[in-house]
């Protein structure tokens, strides 16, 4: 028994097809074949737009699921961040309920695997009975040296509970370039040979001012929480360009933002690149907007033939969790200029080789079970804003 598919437009994970192609699935969804309408048969499923691979949310805190509608948008990243800190605290039953509402979003809105940042266990239950794929990114941070062992302590306990609880994958991940320690970063190194970590990277200009001459909006933040850092010194460099180097040992490397990111920035990293990290370049647009109002430079990622991915952020900074919103605002800013196509791309192809998923997920071809996700209300093939994407199978 077979499930039959087609649309106006079948994107496969890299590009759009023929039209008259006929998606062929299992009954669990399971990819058989795509042939012409003329050999398929009948019963086939007609939906009036695009259908196209679940989507990869590669960057989502789904433990901050609570903090939905609760911080103000618009201050910038220093008083997010002390928001954020101010509200924890909330009873287990309040966060699991609004991780349960954040699952279901994602969801119903085609998101078929996630890559979660993890402070706390606090999602393990729900990733128990989950039917969307995770990893979990066990964030590390710690900006002094005094107390970095220490925090990594704390983390790979967080770690081993995971791993003792969950069969998904699960790597330590440093937080950001300032919130983390030269000795956190070289200890982080060694912990994450070979495997795939994430770090929130140049979500601000004040993380540039920080390692380029120990200025900025960052020194107020530590001082108000009474972290001594005279212990650090200045790089005299970006902050990507001062982070980077630490990580030698084949990582994979999920760099989220990037909103500050500049062509020299990529320079750097491209002359490392044969020797040292793997980088993919998650955009988490619609949190930018809420947070810092600047969208990162997604043309000078896609002119350096960056492997760009698509992520939400959580909803402490994003009204929701659904990667078509991002894509709507994407294709908005760059004010239609980049093919609907190549964006998909990064919410499917891209992001499952980013989350290393791309052996089930991410593409329709044969014996992949991606998820098939509808969106209706195209113009062409751009996006409206009535367009909603849909999971059907
Ligand atoms: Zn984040």
């Amino acid at each position: 028994m077979y499930r039959k598919f087609t649309a106006h437009n079948i994107f496969n994970g890299y590009q759009v097809l023929l039209p008259k192609s006929v998606l062929i699935t299992t009954l669990e969804g399971a990819v058989v074949d795509i042939i012409d309408k003329a050999d398929a048969g009948d019963e086939i499923e007609f939906f009036e737009g695009l259908i196209t691979p679940g989507f990869i949310n590669a960057h989502c805190h789904t433990e901050l699921s609570y903090l939905k509608g609760v911080i103000t948008p618009n201050t910038g990243l220093v008083q997010f961040v002390q928001q954020v800190m101010k509200n924890r605290g909330l009873l287990n039953e309040v966060k699991m309920q609004a991780m349960l509402l954040a699952e279901k979003e994602m969801y119903n809105s085609g998101t078929v695997a996630v890559g979660d940042i993890c402070n706390t266990a606090d999602s393990i239950q729900l990733k128990q009975k989950s039917s969307l794929y995770w990893h979990n990114f066990i964030e590390v941070s710690g900006f002094t040296d005094a107390n970095a062992i220490v925090r990594l302590e704390g983390a790979k306990n967080i770690y081993q509970e995971f791993t003792s609880q969950l069969p998904q994958p699960v790597s330590l991940s440093p937080h950001a370039p300032y919130s983390v320690s030269k000795i956190l970063f070289s200890q982080l190194n060694n912990e994450t040979a070979h495997q795939l970590i994430t770090i929130h990277n140049q979500e601000c200009s004040a993380e540039n001012d920080l390692y380029q001459q120990k200025e900025g909006e960052f020194l107020s933040l530590y001082k108000n929480w009474g972290i001594d850092i005279s212990g650090f010194q200045p790089t005299g460099k970006t902050s990507f360009q001062s982070w980077l180097p630490f990580f030698d040992n084949n990582q994979s490397i999920l760099c989220v933002h990037n909103t500050f990111t500049s062509q020299a920035d990529i320079d750097f990293y491209k002359k490392q690149a044969e020797f040292k990290a793997k980088l993919f370049f998650c955009l988490c647009v619609n949190a930018n907007k809420y947070i810092e109002q600047k969208l990162p430079p997604i043309e000078m990622l896609r002119k350096n033939n960056c492997d760009i991915i698509i992520g939400t952020d959580s909803y402490a900074s994003n009204w929701q969790l659904n990667i078509l919103e991002e894509i709507k605002t994407i294709q908005q800013d760059s004010a239609g200029t980049i093919p609907l196509a190549e964006i998909l791309q990064w919410a499917t192809s891209n992001g499952a080789r980013a989350l290393q998923l791309d052996n089930r997920l991410g593409s329709f071809e044969k014996n992949k079970k991606p998820g098939i996700v509808f969106i209706n209300h195209l113009d062409e093939l751009q996006l409206t804003s009535k367009s909603a994407a849909k999971r059907i199978l």
